[in-house]
């Protein structure tokens, strides 16, 4: 089976200015696209805003460093008897327990 050839290839279009041609996009005033801004009949095309390139750590670095302050690796444990006790007795002081 053989399949049509599209024959309706579009004549190809030229810049009225400057003759290069236009492939793609539309013509505006029989201008392409850089010499429409170029002659002021299309608006000038605004910089995008770029950021500076990073230069401190990043994220994930912050991440990695223990906080400056912190007391480091703080590692749980249960309270002594002692501790149980003093617990309760301010506890108690305050009020706290039912008894
Ligand atoms: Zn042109």
């Amino acid at each position: 089976m053989t399949l049509p050839l599209p024959l309706d290839i579009p004549e190809p279009r030229h810049c009225q200015s400057c003759g290069r041609p236009v492939p793609k996009g539309p013509l505006v005033k029989g201008l392409g696209s850089g010499c429409a801004r170029e002659h002021g009949v299309t608006a000038p095309s605004i910089p995008r805003p770029r950021a500076d390139g990073q230069n401190g750590p990043t994220l994930l670095d912050l991440l990695a460093r223990p906080v400056i302050g912190s007391p480091g690796n703080v590692v749980c444990r249960q309270r002594t008897d002692d501790e149980h006790e003093a617990v309760r007795t301010a506890q108690q002081r305050r009020g706290l327990t039912g008894g």
